[in-house]
């Protein structure tokens, strides 16, 4: 799939940007503080209806405007689709022109965002690479973005009661019974996601680091959902004690972090800088092959200044990796890393206080 162009209105510091972006790789050049990652985050936001920066979505609104549009064209396979976001107190999807709910909206647009902050993947918090791990997930299966959201409302519920003076333990067994459903559902569909997306991570490392081993694994061993469910109700029982005496919820897959090993050693405490970096461009790219294989279209890859942030080596695999069919929108503060041949074919647009010029 491809943006063939992108509007913005009142996005950040862009009050009018339009971009044709027809080209399959496109740079975008500029000093710091100028929009280049404002950019890329409107493309995102269209794709996922989240900013990866903020969850406040005002702060998206240009300073001292009421509003902001993201409009794009963008083509698939055999369809073109008009996609316009209005933000106006509220959110207005339209799909050509027509409105549309948020889950049929994040159904037109894939995109894989590697910025220099994913570099810290592996060295962040576990909380870091659960939302990592959601993300990629929701835009393969978009129901789970659902679960995710119910999970999330019945551990809010578990929690309010868990501060309570007097514990209503009924209750609490209720609460715990639907987390144990709605849980081992998630952690089933992360632990699949990580099996499928294994494989292409691994090729694509061993291409890099010929000489090491990778591999990576979901906190909970067990496999099928019945397995999975058991193991939960298991810990939720094992551990309410605890629980209530620490007045949150403890267990589940709001807890579970994600392991990465290098020759079988973990990743997060012993992988020097470069293999981090390493293994989380191997994800990245194992990330575009998987879309493309379960969606049958090859999602846009947004690099937003990540080139400066690897060494030559990595700067090279990564360019040679990017197929010709990912089209790729990549931020940079000036064209010095870049090759003259991949030069020759790319769009270069320049942005100065959120104008292209
Ligand atoms: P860097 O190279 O440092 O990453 P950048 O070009 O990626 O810079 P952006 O993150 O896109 O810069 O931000 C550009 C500017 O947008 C910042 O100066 C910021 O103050 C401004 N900005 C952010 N939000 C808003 C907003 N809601 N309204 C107006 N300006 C905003
Ligand atoms: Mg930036």
């Amino acid at each position: 799939m491809k943006i063939i162009d992108l509007t913005l209105k009142n996005y950040r510091n862009c009050n009018n940007i339009y971009l044709d972006l027809s080209n399959d790789k496109i740079l975008i050049i500029g000093k710091n503080a100028q929009g280049k990652t404002n950019i890329l985050e409107s493309i995102y936001f269209l794709a996922q209806l989240k900013s990866p920066r903020t969850s406040n979505i005002k702060e998206l609104i240009k300073f001292e405007e009421e509003d902001f549009e993201i409009t794009a064209n963008v083509t698939k396979a055999d369809t073109d689709i008009n996609m316009s976001l209005v933000y106006n107190k509220a959110k207005i999807l339209k799909l050509n022109g027509l409105k549309t709910t948020p889950k049929n909206f994040k159904s037109a647009l894939k995109i894989v965002l590697f910025s220099s902050e994913d570099l810290m993947l592996l060295r962040g918090a576990p909380q870091d690479r659960r939302n990592w791990l959601d993300r990629a997930i929701s835009q393969i299966y978009p129901a789970y973005d659902e679960r995710l959201t119910k999970y999330e409302k019945i551990r809010i519920q578990k929690n309010n009661l868990l501060k309570q003076p007097e514990i209503n333990l009924d209750l609490l067994d209720v609460y715990n019974h639907q987390l144990v459903i709605t849980g081992s559902n998630i952690i089933f569909l992360r632990k699949k996601f990580i099996n499928d997306i294994k494989n292409h991570a691994i090729t694509k490392h061993s291409s890099i680091a010929e000489f090491e081993n990778f591999d990576i694994k979901y906190e909970v061993e067990e496999e099928s959902i019945e397995e999975i469910a058991n193991y939960l109700k298991s810990q939720l029982e094992a551990r309410k004690t605890e629980e209530i005496a620490r007045k949150q919820a403890c267990v589940g897959p709001h807890r579970d972090d994600i392991y990465f090993y290098i020759n079988n050693n973990d990743a997060t405490k012993y992988a020097s800088q470069g293999q981090q970096r390493t293994v989380v461009l191997s994800l990245k790219l194992a990330e575009i092959n998987l879309i493309k294989e379960k969606l049958g279209e090859s999602p846009i890859l947004l690099l937003d200044d990540v080139l400066a942030e690897l060494d030559d080596i990595r700067q090279n695999y990564l360019l040679q990796a990017i197929e010709k069919e990912t089209q790729t929108i990549i931020t940079s503060v000036d064209t010095l890393l870049f090759d003259k041949n991949f030069l020759k074919n790319v769009t270069i647009y320049n942005i100065k206080a959120g104008n292209i010029i």
